[in-house]
C-alpha cells in the first residue's frame, strides 16, 4: 500500500489573545518545526508524535510513503487565514502530484483547529483532501483526545481515532493504531459504518485526565472494544474525544465515534458509550483550588513524601495560555520559608535582561503579565537574583515529550523571595522535570512546585508529588466555562458537567 502522509496540528482557544501565524508553525517548540516533503518521515522518528508511530507501524506492514508536509504550533488563539491557506495549499498541491499513484492518505491532526475564517479547520482540510483523491482512496487520521470532532470530519474521513490517555502518553501509539486500521481496511477492501454522537455538556481539561476516574475506567472500556464482536456484528474501533472547551464554535464539546461492520452495531455501541459517559457526567467537572487556599493548604500540610505540585491550569500554554500570568506566583510569596519553584514563566524580555546581567547578578525587573492573558493583572516587580542561565535547548527526560529536544529559547533561573522561577523565551507547557533541571533546579527537593500545565505535567511529576492541586489563578483557560462569553455553541449545550439545562 502506498500512503501519502502529512499533518497539521493546532489546538485553538478562541478566547486566547495571541494568534498562530505562519512563523508559529515553522519554528520548533516542544515538537519539531515544519517539515516539508521527505524529512517529515525521519524528523519525528522515535518521538511520541502520532506520525512517528504511524510511519513505523505502516512500514512494518509493508507500506511505502509519499511524504507531504507536517507542522504544529503551540496552542493559542485562532490560526491566521494566511498560515492555514498557505500550509493547506502546499499540502494539497503535493497530494495532487502523487494521487494517481496513492492508495491512502494519513493525516496527523489535532481536531480542534479554528482559524480566522473557518470554525472547523480539520473538517475543511479533510474535505479538500477528499475532493482531490475522490471516493476510492482511503483517508484516515489520528486525533487528539481533546478534538472537537465535527460532522464534516466524520463525513470526509474513512476512519478517525483519538488518543486514549491524558497526559497524552499514547500519541505515537494512536498513530500505530491508525496504521493497523488502515492495513485492515485495505486488505479487506472494507467500507465501515460510522456512528457519531455529540454530547450536550462541556468538559474542562482537568476533568478529562485518564489517570483518575471517570476517565480511567471509561478508556479501558473503549480499548476493550477494539475488534470486538458485538451481538449484531464486529466493532472496528471507538473513540471518546472529550473536546476542547474554550472554543466558541458550533460543534465544540465531547464526541463519541464508532466504526463497525454495519450501522446497527455502530449505533448500538455509540449509544451505550454515550449512556456510560452521561451516567458519570458530574465526575467530569474536576476539582480546583483558589491560589491563596492552595498555598495555605500546602503550608499547613508541610512536606511529607514529596513536593506538593500545583497546576496553574488557567494559564496552561497547552490550552492557549501564554504562560506569563503571575497570580499563583504572587500567592506563593506567602509560602515563606518553604522551598518553592515555578516554571515555565514566559517572559523573553526578562530572560534577555538576565542574560545581559550574568549569573550571580541581581536585576530590578517587572516579571510576567505582559501579554494580556489575565486582563488587569500587573507584573511581579522587584529585585531578582540570577541563579543560572541557559540557551534553553535540552532533551526531555519524561514520558510526555519522551526524548524530544525541547527549546525554551534563552532561559534563566531567577530567585525572588525564596521562590526559584524558570523564565523562558518561548511558550511551553511545563510537563517535564528537565525544564527545571537543565537550570540546576532540582524538583525533588522542593516543598511546592508550580507548573504552567493542566494535566500533561502528571506524566513526569506524578511519581515525585505527594499531592497534586489544580489551581485556578486568572488566565485565558477558565476551569469553569461559565466565565466565558460563548456566542456560537449549538443550542442546548451546558457549559459545565452537571449544570442544569438553562435553555
Ligand atoms: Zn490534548
Amino acid at each position: 500500500m502506498k500512503i501519502a502522509v502529512g499533518g497539521f496540528q493546532h489546538e485553538t482557544n478562541t478566547f486566547a489573545p495571541m494568534k498562530a501565524d505562519w512563523e508559529a508553525f515553522v519554528q520548533a517548540d516542544s515538537w519539531p518545526g515544519m517539515q516539508i516533503g521527505a524529512p517529515l518521515l525521519s524528523a519525528c522518528e522515535g518521538t511520541n508524535v502520532p506520525v512517528a508511530g504511524f510511519v513505523a507501524e505502516a512500514a512494518a506492514r509493508g507500506a511505502t510513503f509519499e511524504p507531504l508536509s507536517w507542522c504544529s504550533a503551540t496552542p493559542s488563539g485562532p490560526v491566521t487565514k494566511d498560515a492555514y491557506e498557505r500550509f493547506t495549499d502546499m499540502l494539497l498541491s503535493q497530494l495532487q502530484k502523487v494521487t494517481s499513484d496513492t492508495d491512502a492518505v494519513y493525516l496527523d491532526l489535532h481536531g480542534a483547529m479554528v482559524t480566522e475564517h473557518l470554525e472547523d479547520g480539520e473538517g475543511t482540510l479533510l474535505q479538500r483532501v477528499r475532493d482531490i483523491v475522490g471516493p476510492d482512496i482511503w483517508i484516515v487520521a489520528s486525533l487528539d483526545l481533546h478534538a472537537n470532532v465535527t460532522s464534516a470530519m466524520m463525513a470526509a474521513a474513512d476512519f478517525l481515532t483519538a488518543y486514549r490517555t491524558y497526559p497524552h502518553v499514547d500519541m505515537a501509539e494512536t498513530g500505530r493504531r491508525t496504521a493497523v486500521a488502515l492495513d485492515a481496511l485495505g486488505k479487506g477492501n472494507v467500507r465501515l459504518a460510522k456512528a457519531f454522537r455529540k454530547l450536550d455538556f462541556l468538559i474542562p481539561l482537568t476533568g478529562s485526565c485518564t489517570l483518575v476516574e471517570p476517565g480511567a475506567s471509561l478508556y479501558a472500556g473503549i480499548a476493550a472494544l477494539d475488534n470486538k464482536t458485538h451481538e449484531h456484528g464486529a466493532v472496528f474501533g471507538a473513540s471518546f474525544a472529550t473536546g476542547f472547551a474554550p472554543a466558541d464554535i458550533f460543534e465544540c464539546g465531547p464526541s463519541v465515534l464508532v466504526y463497525a461492520e454495519n450501522q446497527q452495531t455502530a449505533d448500538a455501541v455509540a449509544d451505550a458509550l454515550v449512556k456510560g459517559v452521561g451516567q458519570q457526567e458530574e465526575a467530569f467537572a474536576g476539582g480546583v483550588w483558589a491560589p491563596d487556599a492552595a498555598v495555605a493548604y500546602a503550608i499547613a500540610k508541610k512536606r511529607t513524601a514529596g513536593p506538593i505540585v500545583m497546576a496553574d491550569t488557567q494559564d496552561n500554554p497547552g490550552a492557549g495560555g501564554n504562560g506569563d500570568t503571575v497570580g499563583l506566583l504572587k500567592a506563593l510569596v506567602a509560602a515563606e520559608g518553604a522551598r518553592v519553584a515555578l516554571g515555565v514563566l514566559y517572559d523573553p524580555e526578562v530572560a534577555a535582561a538576565a542574560h545581559a546581567a550574568g549569573k550571580g547578578a541581581t536585576i530590578d525587573i517587572s516579571l510576567g503579565a505582559k501579554t494580556g492573558g489575565a486582563p488587569g493583572e500587573t507584573p511581579l516587580t522587584g529585585t531578582f537574583e540570577v541563579l543560572a542561565l541557559s540557551a534553553g535547548e535540552f532533551i526531555a527526560s519524561g514520558p510526555y515529550y519522551d526524548g524530544a529536544t525541547l527549546s525554551l529559547g534563552p532561559s534563566a533561573l531567577l530567585k525572588y523571595d525564596g521562590i526559584e522561577i524558570v523564565v523562558g523565551s518561548k511558550k511551553v507547557q511545563c510537563a517535564d522535570r528537565a525544564m527545571f533541571e537543565h537550570l540546576g533546579c532540582d524538583p525533588m527537593v522542593q516543598d511546592i512546585i508550580a507548573v504552567k500545565s493542566s494535566v500533561h505535567f502528571r506524566a513526569d511529576f506524578n511519581s515525585i508529588a505527594s499531592e497534586i492541586l489544580v489551581v485556578a489563578s486568572p488566565g485565558p483557560n477558565p476551569a469553569d466555562h461559565r466565565e466565558l462569553d460563548y456566542q456560537h455553541l449549538r443550542p442546548g449545550v451546558r457549559l459545565m458537567p452537571g449544570e442544569p439545562d438553562m435553555s
